[in-house]
């Protein structure tokens, strides 16, 4: 499909009836990394470690890896190459060995759960694509605009909102990011510009420092704010040649990570976070809530303290976004509402995340009163 056939969506009969799970065209990560790396002639530096990071993609390793039962049953071949297994090692490094209920673990594993199709819930779970303009640009709120960078992810988390996003569609994901600049630059109430994907760490330093220099040229953007997952999953990610260019940039900075358990947070992730700050970033949290992961006004103390402990202020709590193959990661409204009124009673305001769930269509995130 050509970028100029995307349309708006309408609103009404939201959600729309897609074919269950179509498959995702996607940019993979090791693609990303083989063409980056097929770019290096020896003229050029040699790839980051980052780029080089082992991933585990295939159900059985992973497996193997944690000592679990190789008989433990994962989604079938065919549904699982649209949204494939994938995971560094040093992630899995984090997990229990032989604990088939580490929070961890369920986060990537594809169980055939995911095969179930559950009423109400929708390929394009938060109305990214009535929101979707050419350039990879999404414009949902006052005053921020998000871009669709890039379909790659050094890590494939099951309940993912956009699995089934269609990325190759998005001009900014393919790498041309002039119409994606010339239309914030058109419109002058955009003061931040959020990156996200995908997970825009998954690209090369020298493409978003271009584009970061693009966006500084623009007077009216005062803000960048980067989603990832990639610093969590793949700390060495966080390496001198991105904080060069995040360091020297004259726009304000919001790294915004995604954190869902504080066994996600080791050492190296915790040395990440701090380099990240030490570049001038400010440090938000967001997690997703998820059934047997974090569920637990307990899990969810422990997280924030030591979110905190590093630097991390707490600041979303996602009610599921209704993806189609997510359902068995869904909590209960009520019981989310009862757990942060436990929440607060454990822990001071600051460490308390706010409760939200993405509206299709509403002009900002709707938060639940608890
Ligand atoms: S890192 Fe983010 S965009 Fe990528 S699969 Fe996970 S939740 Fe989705």
């Amino acid at each position: 499909m050509t970028p100029e056939k995307i349309r708006p969506r309408p609103i009404d009969g939201y959600p729309p009836q897609y074919p269950p799970m179509p498959r995702r065209s996607i940019e993979p990560f090791e693609q990303v990394r083989d063409n980056y790396l097929s770019m290096h002639d020896g003229s050029s530096p040699p790839a980051a470690s980052w780029q080089r990071a082992p991933l585990v993609t295939r159900p059985a390793e992973l497996l193997a890896l944690l000592e679990l039962d190789p008989a433990l049953e994962a989604l079938d071949y065919e549904r699982l190459r649209g949204f494939p297994l994938r995971v560094p090692h040093g992630f899995v490094a984090r997990m229990r060995k032989g604990d088939p209920q580490d929070p961890l673990f369920l986060q990537v594993w594809p169980a055939i759960a995911e095969g179930v199709d559950t009423p109400g819930f929708a390929s394009d779970a938060v109305g990214d694509l009535a929101s979707l303009k050419s350039g990879g640009l999404i414009h949902k709120y006052q005053g921020r605009a998000l871009v669709i960078t890039t379909g790659a992810c050094a890590v494939n988390c099951r309940y993912c909102f956009r699995r089934h996003f269609p990325y190759n569609d998005s001009l900014a994901s393919r790498g041309n990011w002039r119409e994606t600049l010339a239309q914030i630059e058109a419109d002058r109430s955009i003061e931040e510009v959020i990156l996200s994907g995908g997970d825009p760490l998954s690209l090369a330093d020298d493409k978003l420092s271009s584009f970061v220099s693009a966006l500084e040229r623009i007077p009216h953007v005062r803000r960048l704010r980067l989603h990832t997952r990639t610093a969590v999953v793949l700390p060495e990610r966080v390496d001198e040649a991105l904080l060069g260019w995040l360091g020297r940039t004259r726009l304000q900075k919001v790294v915004v990570l995604h954190v869902n358990h504080a066994n996600e947070i080791d050492a190296a992730v915790e040395s990440a976070i701090i380099r990240l700050r030490s570049a001038g970033s400010t440090l938000l949290n967001q997690s997703v809530l998820l059934r047997n992961v974090n569920d637990s006004s307990g899990v969810l103390a422990a997280l924030s303290e030591r979110l905190f402990a590093c630097g991390v202020l707490p600041y979303y709590l996602h009610l599921l976004d209704r993806v189609q193959g997510a359902g068995h990661f869904e909590v209960n409204e009520n019981k989310a509402v009862k757990m942060m009124g436990e929440l607060a009673a454990m822990l001071p305001g600051y460490l308390v995340p706010r409760l939200a769930r993405e509206l299709p269509g509403a002009p900002a995130k709707t938060l639940l009163p608890w």
